[in-house]
């Protein structure tokens, strides 16, 4: 079967798949070792670029973000993938007949992946940039480990930020206190944190303490709260510009986009995988259903 070249516009491929993350990337290793005509859009970004180490991926003891972005980059060559440096900016078609907006050209595909995830949103703290990933984590699941023994500093906006001191109380570390950022927590809130052991602080954070090490936070009016480490406040905006003008299915929310479990949204023929659809995001989480919407795309191209 010849292979997807893809600066070719005119060949009607088997899938294209747009983002370069453990989704599209797992997804990609699968369709090409099953020789199909495959192409992958990819721009720098994503959520994974910025784990400086990942340690609950099975059979890597620890990876940073690049270096399992790289070397999977390279294991989707070998198999004969076509990769595009290019920002997808528009989907329009349907099963079987996809077209695909991306540097200026239209690409033709039978069956198409979304895998391109999403970027954080960072709180505005000055330093913010030196820690992230180090010791200021915005991802219980991907970094509480990371805080265990430590003296932990939980900062946010909401009573969730109380939800999450006593969750890291419970699992990681018992000296933890919680900075009520810009707001004053409900007198229940207030007697759950006593209950617990926990310390609150009301006030504005400005500014990361600390060299190489996180020392501690300066608030607006100048006292410095220690700590080690920082679960703090963020968000995600989703990379899905060019899905707009589809019909699909979000979550409850109206947030993430709703699929089956196979990964199949509410178009049919358009896989929608990884930290744009609804439920945990992980890099495993986003790897495992990369190959079941590879594996489901397979056995509708050869009709098993
Ligand atoms: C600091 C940090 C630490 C983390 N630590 C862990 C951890 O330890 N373990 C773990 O499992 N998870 C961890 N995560 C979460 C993990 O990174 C995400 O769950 C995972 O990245 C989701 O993968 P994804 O496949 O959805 O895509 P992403 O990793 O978000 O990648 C999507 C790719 O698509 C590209 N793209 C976007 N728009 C377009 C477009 N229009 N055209 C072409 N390409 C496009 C992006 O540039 C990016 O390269 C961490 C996240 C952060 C931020």
């Amino acid at each position: 079967m010849e292979r997807a070249n893809g600066t070719d516009s005119e060949t009607l491929l088997d899938c294209i798949v747009i983002g370069a993350g453990p989704g599209g990337l797992q997804a990609c290793i699968h369709l090409g070792r099953y020789n199909f005509r495959v192409l992958l859009f990819h721009i720098p970004g994503g959520r994974t670029s910025y784990a400086k180490h990942l340690e609950n991926y099975l059979g890597i003891p620890v990876v940073s973000g690049p270096v399992l972005l790289e070397t999977g980059l390279s294991q989707v060559k070998s198999f004969g993938v076509a990769i595009e440096k290019a920002k997808v900016e528009r989907i329009t078609g349907r099963e079987g007949a996809f077209e695909v907006l991306a540097g200026g050209k239209t690409y033709r595909s039978r069956y198409v992946i979304a895998a391109s995830g999403a970027n954080e949103s960072l709180a505005p703290f000055k330093n913010l940039h030196r820690f992230f990933g180090h010791s200021y984590y915005t991802c219980m699941i991907c970094d509480g480990y990371r805080t265990t023994g430590k003296k932990l500093l939980v900062i946010d906006r909401t009573a969730n930020g109380v939800r999450m001191s006593v969750a890291m109380k419970q699992m990681y570390t018992k000296d933890v206190t919680f900075l009520a950022h810009g707001f004053s927590p409900a007198p229940v809130y207030k007697t759950l944190l006593e209950d617990e052991g926990i310390g609150l602080i009301e006030g504005r954070p400005e500014e990361l303490l600390g060299e190489k090490n996180l020392e501690g936070v300066r608030l607006s009016d100048g006292r410095i709260i220690p700590c080690e480490v920082i679960l703090g406040w963020g968000g995600i905006t989703l990379n899905d510009e060019y899905l707009e003008g589809l019909d699909l299915e979000r979550d409850a929310e109206g947030f993430k986009i709703a699929t089956k479990s196979n990964g199949e949204s509410s178009i049919p023929g358009l896989f929608v995988l990884g930290a744009l659809r609804h439920g945990h995001s992980q890099a495993i989480i986003s790897a495992g259903q990369g190959a079941e919407a590879a594996i489901e795309i397979s056995t509708r191209i050869v009709e098993l």
